[in-house]
């Protein structure tokens, strides 16, 4: 990647924008306190042209992207170590992305206090620090997880589901926003129940669920699928599984758009069947991520990186070292998308899905999360609360 010369931070910016009602058109921005001020569509050409940051004619201003689940990159992985995520937040907006979940995969259930506390504390400094991506809350994936789909979580670490030490040993803290469970396990609809009536998302994965198992979770208050397809109940002919499911609901689901988890002809099924509305691309990135192929480690096991995939010795996959850019570009390449909706399956919907009404979106009154594309959408700026995140000075 070469890096763009560093901007000052813009008080105007225009281009062709994704506005609010998913057109995407000229417009002139302006930022006030960290806020878009006003989006207007009618500035004449020279006005354009007199913005302190233009846009490629052929590019595009999107809001900026959001990951809900990612396990670290650029040689840090946040299970092992938590104290790492400013690090990635820094590095993050090379990527669009301007707010992420810190995902903490399957752990010793004693170490989640202190893996919360830790978390807690760097992204309280972040919000004072320098631009970064902004931490918008934590992603416990594990470990109330079906055995037969731990994928590359330890299975030592599973654990059957206890309402109880869910909510004072596991999820304590206001900063857990996702929680992934396996919704079949014995008394998965409580627990469901008691993390919904604390405003915790809900979602369904490692989950060798069958349909009637997970319509049931749903009906208890699942309300986001992680990774369809993968780590769960294959959709069979007789028995469509936890996939199914979930197609089917008005819920939306994550998937890892890289070209290894899904099949390109199961992307397109999943936007024939979901659209935009309803996909929230994730990297699921681990510590390989923005790194050269080598050995790296995710949640203690170490795992074999090529230029493509992440994997165990065992050939199961370990995360991906896909990034939010690189998901925008599969996505539209596979699934025949439009530019507008790949956009808001990486920025709206996972705001919509955290109930963050100013994120996701350009409208006046939202905040200034923003990244403008190259016509290859490539990243050429992120602004980050009307900062420039990326490229910086220095
Ligand atoms: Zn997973």
């Amino acid at each position: 990647m070469t890096t763009p010369t560093a901007f000052t931070d813009p008080k105007t910016l225009s281009g062709p924008t994704l506005l609010a009602d998913s057109t995407i058109a000229p417009a002139l921005l302006t930022l006030r306190d960290g806020r878009i001020a006003t989006v207007d569509t009618q500035a004449t050409p020279a006005d354009m042209a007199a913005a302190d940051l233009v846009a490629d004619p052929a590019g595009v201003i999107a809001p900026g992207f959001i990951d809900l689940q990612l396990n670290g990159g650029w040689g840090c992985d946040f299970t092992i170590a938590p104290d790492a995520i400013a690090h990635v937040a820094e590095r993050l907006p090379q990527t669009g992305v301007t707010g992420f979940l810190p995902t903490c995969i399957t752990s010793p259930i004693e170490e989640y206090a202190g893996w919360l506390q830790t978390a807690a504390v760097v992204a309280e400094a972040l919000t004072s620090g320098g631009p970064a991506a902004q931490v918008l809350g934590v992603h416990l994936e594990g470990v109330y997880f079906s055995p037969q789909r731990a994928g590359a979580h330890n299975p030592a670490f599973l654990r059957p589901i206890d309402v109880d030490e869910i909510l004072t040993r596991y999820a304590a803290s206001p900063l857990v926003r996702i929680v992934t469970l396996a919704p079949e396990l014995e008394h998965a609809p409580e627990a469901i129940g008691a993390l919904r009536a604390r405003g915790v998302i809900v979602s369904a994965g490692h989950s060798n669920a069958t349909f009637a198992q997970a319509q049931r979770a749903i009906e208890a208050g699942i309300n986001w699928g992680t990774h369809l397809f993968n780590a769960m109940h294959e959709l069979r002919q007789r028995e469509p599984g936890v996939a199914a499911a979930l197609l089917l609901s008005e819920l939306p689901v994550g998937i890892i758009a890289d070209s290894v988890h899904l099949h390109p002809a199961v992307v397109q099924l999943i936007y024939r069947l979901k659209g935009a509305a309803g996909i929230t691309l994730v990297t699921d990135a681990m510590a390989a991520m923005g790194m050269p192929p080598g050995t790296y480690n995710l949640g203690g096991y170490e795992v074999n990186v090529d230029a493509h995939s992440a994997h165990l010795p065992s050939g199961t996959l370990a995360g991906s070292i896909l990034t939010m850019d690189g998901a925008v570009r599969h996505l539209i390449e596979q699934s025949g998308c439009t530019l507008a909706e790949a956009l808001t399956m990486a920025s709206r919907t996972p705001a919509e899905l955290l109930k963050l009404p100013n994120k996701g979106r350009i409208a006046p009154g939202a905040d200034a999360d923003l990244v403008l594309l190259t016509p290859s959408l490539h990243v050429q700026a992120t602004i980050i609360a009307g900062r420039v995140a990326w490229p910086h000075a220095g």
